[in-house]
């Protein structure tokens, strides 16, 4: 271990035994605070407010979810009755980018923000960003958390940060010449657009722009190992997912060290993470192999706190002990989320693991398929019309379907029954299509 490559060792190295001490410290200042001055969670936890509970206790309150936020707002407007801090203590207000539902109102205080920011410079160094580095920020500044206050976690590591934002592709092609910038944090999804005005308007290659560092959101293609070496291959930067977070939460909870292309959790000394069982809602150990879903509680929010919040994501624990990096936080991979997550014999099953299977099989799929579901589960097996690759002939689709059938047991462990349709059946309309079909 180097503790040059960590930002704030003494805090990323604790022992299991010595960050719940320092979290259960914080949790009965945080309890006491909220208790007070919450009417949201006042009223919600009415009954329970007699004596602190332990982190180890809270297991006995009822989770939060998105929708009482949502209502909260609604009731009273613009920033609900979960805020905890007097009106004036408000510093910045930004939108959740929610892609379901209307959008959140996401208030911080001064020292929110310091928080966040701390934390958010702990995950971009975990993923290699230095104080050497020039940064080019390339997400959208507008509303959302993934500008400005992503940008001050960017700040945060010391490294000299370009505050760009979306659009204007040629002239960032030439900030990052003029200025030797040698990081990009942007959508993984950016890089080809900036590859085609390279070589249109430049007559360059994507390794001419001499970027050594591509800092990611947490896209799903971001799991793929082939997605991530055909990308670093071509551009000859280290792609890193350096921003798992939620804005209602914490913007960055998880990021990618530079030994492991798992998440570590760099959140420990400012949230209590809980997993649970995504069937039975009981809390689970955070050991090697466990799926659950990520539950968070605020040990250090004044503006809008949150306990026992349901962030839906099920993740998966690849590491609960040490990392060669010398980080203590337990590493972990998303699975999917609970809002599509259905039972075959047993199984949970995700659409996204789905998805990852027939995208590794190009040369037989297109990538496009549908998950039929009919009546309301437990199903026998995963029923799935798959289309197929543009120049695969028809005599080979039984095959096909058969060696995808074997491939989702393999990757999944149930059985799958698929029909291949003909290249182009499925709509390519963005977004909106859900690839569950209810019948
Ligand atoms: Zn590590």
């Amino acid at each position: 271990m180097n503790s040059r490559n960590l930002l704030h060792p003494q805090i990323e190295t604790l022992s299991m035994r010595d960050l719940s001490v320092l979290q259960e410290e914080k949790w009965r200042q945080q309890w006491d605070y909220v208790i007070s001055r919450s009417p949201f969670y006042r009223e919600k936890f009415a009954g329970a407010t007699g004596t602190t509970p332990t982190l180890d206790d809270i297991r006995a309150l009822p989770l939060t979810d998105k929708e009482e936020l949502r209502k909260s707002q609604e009731t009273e407007p613009p920033l609900g009755n979960y805020v905890a801090c007097p009106p004036e203590d408000v510093n910045r207000i930004h939108h959740t980018s929610g892609t379901t539902g209307r959008a959140l109102l996401i208030a911080n205080t001064r020292r929110d923000l310091e928080v966040i920011a701390r934390l958010g410079a702990r995950g971009f160094f975990a993923a290699g960003l230095r104080p050497s580095d020039r940064v080019v920020h390339c997400l959208n500044y507008q509303l959302w958390t993934g500008g400005v206050t992503d940008h001050m976690s960017l700040e945060g590591t010391g490294a000299a940060v370009i505050p760009y934002g979306v659009g204007g592709t040629r002239r960032l092609i030439e900030t990052i010449r003029h200025q030797r910038v040698t990081a990009i944090s942007c959508t993984p999804s950016y890089p080809a657009t900036l590859e085609q005005t390279l070589r249109e308007a430049f007559d360059l290659e994507p390794r001419q722009l001499g970027l050594r560092l591509a800092l990611f959101g947490g896209e799903a293609g971001l799991d793929s190992q082939r997605f991530r070496d055909t990308m670093e291959d071509k551009w000859g930067f280290r792609v890193r997912n350096a921003n798992f977070g939620l804005s209602e939460v914490m913007s960055i909870i998880a990021s990618q060290c530079e030994e492991t292309n798992d998440l570590h959790c760099i959140a420990g000394d400012a949230l209590f993470i809980e997993l649970l069982d995504p069937r039975t809602g009981e809390r689970l150990g955070i050991e090697d192999g466990i799926s659950g879903e990520l539950v968070c509680t605020h040990l250090e929010k004044a503006c809008q706190p949150l306990i026992r919040y349901r962030t839906r994501d099920v993740v998966t624990v690849t590491g609960a002990g040490p990392c060669r990096c010398g980080r203590t936080g337990f590493r972990f991979r998303v699975t999917g989320r609970t809002d599509d997550m259905f039972n075959v014999r047993g199984v949970n099953v995700f659409p996204t693991a789905i998805h990852k299977v027939i995208v590794e099989h190009p040369d037989i799929a297109s990538g496009h398929f549908r998950i039929v579901l009919a009546g309301p589960g437990p199903y026998e097996r995963i029923r799935l019309r798959v289309e197929a690759a543009a120049d695969l002939p028809r005599e080979r689709w039984d095959g096909a379907a058969r060696a995808l059938e074997n491939a989702i047991r393999g990757a999944i462990g149930a059985s799958a029954a698929i029909e291949m349709l003909a290249f182009e059946t499925l709509p390519r309309t963005e977004g909106k299509t859900s690839i569950i079909e209810r019948g």
